[in-house]
């Protein structure tokens, strides 16, 4: 391993990318500078000790905005700022004394305690809230700083937690919904998971890394494994049998990009020893002068594949990787909604909650539900939905979840829609998301009730793409626009095809941004009804 050397001198041309590896230790930016002063993981007692006890004023800025988010808390956005302040306010005039607090649920695995702790938590502390996230965690708003130690208390008694659930560090690690119930699966990769969460997260040799790191383990591809920093996908091995193919550099946000194939095959058991790996690589040569440079696809786009590799197998793991061919991609991605067989013969159920968005209420009641039918397992999907696992009957179950909201049998619309937070907590923000989500899925299902084509409507807040901009067939990027007397008013601009299931020629692929495709966030139900009429007119085969 590359060990960084604070006396390095600093070398000529490489100023502009200030990786730990050429010896830049200064801080090359406020977010760089905040975390050379203190590990942010080191500030727990802080919190429990002064915070909590003496309030939000007591929070100074590199703490409030910065290193909180090691320990999953972001200020919630003060009610009331519209999107097109949202730029020129300074921040401290965006926050709100509120926090948004997200918990990390590593391969969306939870079983009936532990979803019921999230649920009381919800209720008790955060006025009912609770989204599921399009990386499988779930956030809770309106979280006081007094209340966040016995919030913490309450999660790590049942094995959760909110460490690194946000911040330049490795984040939740996404998995298969369905990982070990399967009949699709070949290898369940819960045990990489799990021993990368208990080795790694919260240790401080990697809590600062350029920017945010995002993971995926799965043997299926029902994921959005090609936009994550390090994607492990099922593959077979002609010779050595199942095991993981391994692509790096996936990214949305600006100049999206989506994760490549670095062409080796890796077993199970030596998933956490290469994601290791690839972290101190990114650790060490990942760019940290410019925050909108710094993620690790801008170093695997300078770089590419071939460098990248060698790099890792010289400097990171000291031996070479086994060659590997690809995995088999499905045409259209799964998403679990419905009924399905798992592999012992019993079943998984998947629901779907509108845009992501329950409630403690609607949590508690779904343990109870679950539990009555015999379940004792619940997993999230990062397509902002809820699978109950091991059903011996699944049709009283599926009546029991539709009487909570939880429908089994969604429409299209319903089924096929995420929105990221949005103005109404996010501070970086420009428009109404998940309220815009669910009156567009409640008109489209008015206006279009029959359509079976699964057309993903994504619907984002800002261009940050949290839901996912990009890679949907719809995909809707907050922005002010010009409304009918002129005024700017919230609406979004559109980016067409980006999902499997318009593409189909089975490879993913980035929607078109059209410049002049906009459209109001009023006129958006009309809009996407025009758009699919004309697509399904051009389409016999769907309706
Ligand atoms: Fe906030 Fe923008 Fe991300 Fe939405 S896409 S959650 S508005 S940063």
């Amino acid at each position: 391993m590359t060990t960084p050397s604070a006396g390095r001198p600093q070398q000529a041309g490489a100023r502009h990318h200030g990786q730990w590896a050429l010896g830049h230790r200064d801080p090359l930016n406020p977010n760089e500078r905040f975390k050379k002063a203190e590990d942010p993981l080191l500030i727990r007692r802080r919190v429990e000790e002064i915070y909590a006890r003496q309030g939000f004023a007591s929070i100074p800025p590199d703490d409030l905005r910065g290193r909180l988010r090691w320990w999953g808390l972001y200020t919630q956005r003060r009610q009331g700022i519209d999107g097109g302040r949202t730029a020129v306010l300074a921040p401290e005039e965006l926050d709100d004394e509120y926090f948004m607090l997200r918990v990390r649920v590593d391969g969306g695995q939870l079983d009936l305690t532990q979803l019921r702790t999230i649920a009381d938590l919800s209720t008790r502390y955060g006025r009912d809230t609770a989204d599921i996230t399009d990386r499988q965690n779930i956030q809770l708003h309106w979280v006081r700083i007094e209340d966040v130690p016995e919030i913490w208390r309450r999660l790590e008694a049942v094995g959760l937690s909110t460490t690194e659930a946000c911040g330049d560090c490795p984040r939740v690690i996404v998995g298969s919904p369905v990982a070990g119930v399967s009949q699709d699966e070949v290898v369940d990769a819960t045990p990489a998971v799990r021993e990368i969460v208990d080795r790694f997260v919260g240790d401080p040799e990697l809590s600062n890394l350029p920017r945010k790191f995002k993971t995926t383990v799965g043997w299926l591809p029902d994921g959005p494994y090609e936009t994550n920093d390090l994607a492990f996908l099922g593959a077979v091995h002609p010779v050595h049998g199942p095991g993981f193919d391994v692509r790096v550099g996936g990214g949305l946000s600006t100049a999206p990009r989506l994760a490549e194939r670095l062409g080796v095959w890796v077993p199970l058991d030596e998933v956490p020893e290469v994601w290791l790996a690839v972290v101190r690589l990114f650790r060490e040569h990942g760019y940290r002068r410019l925050r909108n440079r710094a993620r690790l696809k801008f170093l695997v786009a300078d770089w590419g594949v071939e460098r990248f590799r060698q790099v890792l197998e010289e400097e990171f793991l000291g031996r070479p990787l086994r060659e590997g061919p690809a995995p088999a991609l499905p045409p259209v991605p799964l998403d679990h909604i419905g009924v399905h067989h798992q592999k012992d013969g019993r079943h998984y159920v998947g629901v779907a909650p509108l845009a992501g968005r329950v409630s403690g209420t609607c949590l508690a009641a779904l343990a109870d539900i679950a539990e009555l039918h015999g379940s004792q397992r619940i997993r999230l999907t990062p397509y902002q939905k809820l699978l109950v696992l091991d059903v011996a009957d699944p049709e009283p179950l599926v009546r029991d979840l539709r009487d909570v909201g939880l429908e089994a049998e969604p429409s299209s619309w319903r089924r096929s829609t995420m929105a990221c937070t949005g103005i109404e907590y996010c501070k970086l923000a420009i428009v109404e998301t998940k309220g815009r989500a669910a009156q567009l899925v409640h008109e489209l299902e008015k206006r279009l009730p029959e359509t079976k084509a699964e057309i993903t409507v994504n619907l984002n807040g800002c261009p940050n793409a949290c839901a996912r901009t990009q890679v949907a067939d719809i995909g809707l990027k907050g922005q002010l626009v010009a409304g009918p007397g002129g005024h700017q008013v919230e609406g979004f601009q559109v980016h067409l095809g980006g999902g499997l299931a318009l593409a189909g020629n089975g490879s993913p692929g980035f929607g078109r941004k059209l410049r002049g495709l906009k459209t109001t966030a009023e006129e958006l139900p009309g809009y996407v009804e025009t758009l699919t009429r004309r697509y399904l007119a051009g389409r016999a085969d769907v309706t």
